[in-house]
């Protein structure tokens, strides 16, 4: 039996050989939702096919969200059956779902105790699916109050309620659970424990290659504030060959010019208005420059380094798609001599590769380090780059499935601002003033090659222009589970991953 491949159980049932449960651990607002949901994006960003099973949102599908602390309550027995009853239901169509050949499954469920850790683990073998604990463990009470207030208070638990019995009522909820927690000792079994928000990790018995992945993974986690801003490359001398790799032509300098002043009257704006800014405006966080040693890339990077305080890094895996035989060939050119490419690009313009080139699944691979280091970087980032690059990543942290990210727009004379929430990632889109698009055949070639016109493009990813102070957007997969959406079991994968 390899890893990937699906195999039949002697009741005929389908599992994915080499399957996992991840199965959170830990007391409310200990970051168990923002972990499953960060993993979930990475797993799927690798490919794999992996969903969210939150009990969170049964509980609210099943019987609403006009409860008190004391129905979470290990010692209220009048409640147990339920609660027991809305945790099974979850856990039964996540077992369904690896008959289906699901490939990672995650539970998110606080699982306290260790009885229930035990009963799950058997579950999971009985059907060759291999358990893996996540237990998030918080003993600074920093961390927790400014979890419940930043995040929980304003869950849908909530909706109506005066902000401090909120905060209060969540508290008893924790406390509710504290006498029956009891952390993972069990060393026969496959845990990570990621403490204070990963200021320190243990590991044990991590088995194989994803669960290793995974386990790197979660190291580089954190939940300082940042902010990420995505900005295309200027112009370039010869915008229609790859090889070439043409400097930035005059206009291109003027454009990445602009880019540095607005950015940075961007960010002194930003740090004036926040409301710390008056008794510690020397906290903005500093700012490095990502980008590729393409020139075009690192020449409108490099205006920044007139900036002593910003950095610049270049890194050659943020080159763009490489477009092998496509290059320097105009749409009309590639039409004509590989229309049966032309079509398998149209069926899977993902991962479909013209001769000699890369396709954004290969882009998307060679990108894995750059997303590591994204989540691990704490300062703020502009990542200079072309279009296919910026797609992919905009793709991860979005958490959008692969066959949109061929057909995203981030526009040249656009500015990307990126803020990392618990469950999202929220943006604004700026203008970037006197920035001119480029008109080139190497962009339609671009489009014809990922057929970017075959999805249309959201009207809010359409165009040029950007109302002053930017345009802000929320991804559909931010909201929380709503009881007038369909159930639980056939909920899309973008309304399961809501938080608990
Ligand atoms: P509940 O049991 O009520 O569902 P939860 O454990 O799922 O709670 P989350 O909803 O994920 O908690 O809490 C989100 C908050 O946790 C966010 O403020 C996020 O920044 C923070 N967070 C994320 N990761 C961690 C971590 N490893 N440790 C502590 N807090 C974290």
């Amino acid at each position: 039996m390899f890893p990937g491949q699906l195999y039949k159980t002697e009741s005929g049932r389908l599992f994915h050989a080499g399957a996992i449960a991840i199965i959170l651990v830990g007391l409310p607002a200990r970051g168990k939702t923002a972990i499953s949901r960060s993993l979930y994006r990475y797993l799927r960003w690798l490919g794999v096919q992996s969903k969210v099973f939150s009990v969170g949102n049964y509980r609210r599908q099943i019987i609403g969200v006009e409860l008190t602390n004391d129905f979470f309550s290990p010692a209220n027995k009048a409640t147990a059956d339920m609660r027991l009853k809305i945790a099974n239901a979850c856990l039964d169509d996540m077992v369904q779902w690896f008959s289906q050949g699901g490939q990672v499954g995650i539970l998110d469920g606080s699982n306290t105790t260790a009885e229930r850790r035990q009963e799950l683990v058997e579950r999971f073998k009985a059907c060759n699916v291999q358990p893996m604990f996540i237990e998030t463990i918080c003993d600074n009470p920093a961390i927790v109050d400014a979890n419940i207030r930043s995040v929980k208070v304003s869950s849908p638990d909530y909706v109506g309620w005066d902000r401090t019995d909120a905060v209060n009522d969540f508290k008893r909820r924790i406390a509710n659970h504290e006498p029956f927690y009891t952390t993972i000792s069990d060393l026969s079994l496959s845990f990570v424990k990621v403490i204070n928000a990963g200021e320190r990790i243990m590991v044990n018995n991590a088995q194989g290659f994803l669960q290793s992945k995974i386990v790197y993974y979660l190291t580089n986690l954190h939940i300082s504030p940042r902010t990420i801003y995505f900005a295309r490359n200027g112009v370039s001398l010869n915008e229609n060959s790859y090889k070439a790799d043409a400097p930035l032509a005059p206009g291109g300098h003027r454009y990445a010019e602009n880019l540095k002043n607005f950015l940075l009257t961007l960010r002194e704006n930003t740090a004036t208005s926040s409301p710390t800014s008056s008794s510690t405006p020397e906290t903005q966080r500093p700012l490095t420059v990502w980008t590729s040693s393409r020139k075009r890339s690192f020449q409108t990077a490099a205006h920044f380094l007139d900036h002593e305080e910003i950095i610049v890094r270049q890194r050659s895996v943020l080159a763009e798609r490489n477009p092998g035989v496509c290059d320097q060939m105009t749409p009309e050119e590639i039409e004509e001599q590989y229309p049966d490419e032309i079509l398998r690009a149209k069926a899977d313009p993902y991962r479909h590769r013209f001769p000699r080139a890369e396709s954004y699944y290969d882009l998307a691979n060679r990108l894995e380090m750059v997303i590591l280091e994204l989540e691990r970087e704490k300062n703020d980032v502009l990542i200079v780059a072309h279009e296919s690059v910026l797609r992919c990543l905009y793709g991860y942290l979005n958490g959008l499935p692969e066959s949109e990210i061929p057909s995203l727009e981030i526009p040249e004379g656009v500015l990307l601002e990126l803020t990392p929430t618990a469950y999202t990632t929220e943006e604004r889109r700026h203008k970037i003033p006197d920035s001119v698009a480029s008109v080139n055949w190497q962009q339609q070639t671009a489009n014809l090659m990922c057929l970017a016109g075959n999805v249309p493009a959201s009207p809010m990813y359409m165009g040029q222009y950007m109302p002053e102070g930017g345009k802000q957007i929320r991804h559909e997969s931010s909201t929380y589970f709503s009881s007038s959406t369909s159930s639980p079991s056939s909920s899309t994968p973008g309304l399961s991953i809501a938080p608990s």
